[in-house]
């Protein structure tokens, strides 16, 4: 489709998951894309897709500068880089929470500060932050480091749309519920009994089905174009909080 041409839409964790989903629906849309990951083995399955790759450790602040320097005019911003810690407020340890608080939260500061000069001065953009509906839009048991800080997501993307709305600047959120990735994986094999696991995972979600990297990729691409939304965390949960 043509939906973003012209656009340069950069996407932080592009190279599994819903990120690399994402990087391959906007490329579809017509948008020229900068995939970025820290893991360059899985960067390489998009550049053989054409699009440009380039490794970027989200939680480096200089290296967020720097890679936005040398791309420079960025219109769409794709904050999808997070990680999920199991375990409640008694279980969770601060490195924990300080970790995820920085890969989850901070590093979406580093990315926004780094391309929102460049989207003022150009009259516009597009930010799309991920969140999770285990945050503020439902508590979900044993995820509290996780839930805190997709909630501070959601918070994050209100101030910058409230703060730049005058200026042509969308900043949104999304809020999935149990999407299929390698991390999702990874969860349900150290749970012991994958089988129970995944059961379990497909138990809350009325759908009956996990949901597909390509479904929560064709709500971030929608955003990244739609021209009458701002400020909101938009639900994409198979029914879950339905
Ligand atoms: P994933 O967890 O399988 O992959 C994460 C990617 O992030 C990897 O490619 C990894 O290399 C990259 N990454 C890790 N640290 C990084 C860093 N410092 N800088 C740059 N990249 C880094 O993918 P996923 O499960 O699709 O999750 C992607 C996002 O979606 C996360 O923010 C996650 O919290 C969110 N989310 C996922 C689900 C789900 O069920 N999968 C549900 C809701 C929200």
């Amino acid at each position: 489709s043509d939906y973003l041409v012209g656009k340069t839409a950069l996407v932080t964790a592009a190279g599994q998951g819903i990120g690399r989903a994402s990087a391959l629906a906007y490329k579809r849309a017509g948008a020229n894309v900068i995939a970025t990951d820290i893991n360059g083995e899985a960067l390489q399955t998009l550049a053989v897709e054409g699009i440009s790759t380039r490794l970027l450790d989200v939680r480096d602040e200089a290296a967020v500068r720097g890679a936005v320097a040398e791309i420079g005019a960025v219109d769409i911003l794709f904050n999808c880089a997070g990680v999920v810690h199991g375990g409640t407020v008694l279980d969770v340890k601060d490195e924990e929470l300080a970790f995820a608080w920085d890969l989850n939260v901070r590093s979406m500061l580093r990315t926004v500060r780094a391309v929102l000069p460049g989207m003022l001065a150009r009259g516009g953009g597009a930010i799309v932050n991920m969140s999770s509906v285990a945050s503020s839009v439902k508590g979900v048991p044993n995820r509290f480091a996780y839930s805190v800080t997709k909630a501070a997501v959601i918070g994050l993307t209100k101030s910058i749309a409230a703060d730049y709305v005058g200026q042509n600047i969308r900043c949104n959120a999304i809020c999935p519920g149990t999407v299929e990735s390698p991390s999702l994986q990874e969860r349900m094999r150290a749970s012991g009994d994958y089988e129970a696991a995944r059961a379990a995972f497909i138990a809350r979600q009325p759908m009956g089905r996990i949901g597909a990297p390509e479904e929560i990729a064709d709500l971030a691409v929608y955003l990244s174009g739609a021209t009458y939304t701002t400020g909101q965390a938009y639900v994409i949960d198979g029914g879950w909080t339905g």
